[in-house]
């Protein structure tokens, strides 16, 4: 039964990641002590496609939480839900992977309220259990479980920000936007687009990230670069597929827009 479930969470092809550092190696070694992993960066660096790769690599399934600020701790763990026969237990993502020894992998944990994420603590400590207070049970995690948050030191404020009981349960890496040659190779690869073109895409980008903090909250994402690249690998012309995935997307700041224009138009 949990072999049937844990079946639809694998992944089936390699996913394609470009180590940058060495975070595959670091992320090994965690994972073989089932060491909870946070990964740090701004969006669309490349957090998701790495835990991605480790899960297929380490031969784990991966089961994926975008959480967000109206997420309970019930959205996690799981809640009694009424059908034809009654009221019927049904487990939540957390307590899935708990069981079936997946990779449970909460994407940008900050949006969550402080009481949905204490859910974790028992099981990123030695204890490794989770109790379903309401269902009277507590799980003990399989040996395979292992817990990874993604976490956006960009969006950190007072008023959003984990706490420390929360921050040193878990060992960290850190991603950022690949270096130039790097990010290019990432964009050509994935999207099919000319080498030259991509290498054009990163320097456009470099120029919208010298603006973080000077009117922009983020700076065009590798993301967003493999958007661009996509849409002229279809054959859209380069300046409209700029405007459309690097400039309308980030701000609606007339100045910014103007600015950003212009180093598109720098470049194509
Ligand atoms: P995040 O989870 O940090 O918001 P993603 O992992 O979704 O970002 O990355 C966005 C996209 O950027 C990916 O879908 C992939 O196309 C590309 N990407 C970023 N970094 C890499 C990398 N190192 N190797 C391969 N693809 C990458």
């Amino acid at each position: 039964m949990s072999e049937d479930i844990a079946a639809q969470y694998r992944i089936e092809a390699e996913p394609y990641y470009r180590a940058v550092g060495s975070e595959v190696e670091l992320f090994r070694a965690a994972h073989a002590r089932r060491m909870p992993v946070m990964l740090k960066g701004p969006t669309g660096c490349g957090k998701t496609r790495f835990v991605e790769h480790m899960a297929y690599t380490l031969g784990r399934p991966l089961i994926t939480v975008a959480c967000n600020e109206d997420m309970t701790a019930s959205d996690l763990v799981g809640r009694y839900l009424l059908d034809r026969e009654g009221t019927k237990w049904h487990d939540g993502p957390l307590t899935v992977a708990a069981r079936i020894g997946a990779i449970c992998y909460l994407d940008e944990v900050v949006e969550a309220r402080q009481d949905t994420v204490v859910v974790i603590h028992p099981l990123t400590d030695h204890r490794r259990v989770l109790p379903l207070d309401k269902k009277g049970e507590l799980l003990h995690a399989h040996d395979d479980f292992q817990l990874v948050i993604s976490y956006n030191p960009g969006y950190q404020s007072l008023m959003k920000d984990l706490k420390q009981s929360t921050k040193q349960r878990f060992g960290a890496l850190s991603f950022d936007y690949p270096d130039a040659g790097v990010e290019a190779e990432i964009i050509a690869r994935e999207t099919g687009c000319d080498l030259k073109v991509a290498e054009k895409l990163v320097q456009i980008a470099h120029r919208a990230r010298n603006l973080r903090g000077h009117g922009l909250d983020e700076g065009i994402s590798t993301r967003l670069l493999v958007y661009a690249g996509q849409m002229i690998a279809e054959g859209i012309d380069p300046a409209h597929a700029c405007q459309m995935t690097l400039v309308t997307p980030l701000t609606d700041d007339p100045d910014m827009r103007e600015t950003l224009e212009a180093a598109v138009a720098t470049f194509f």
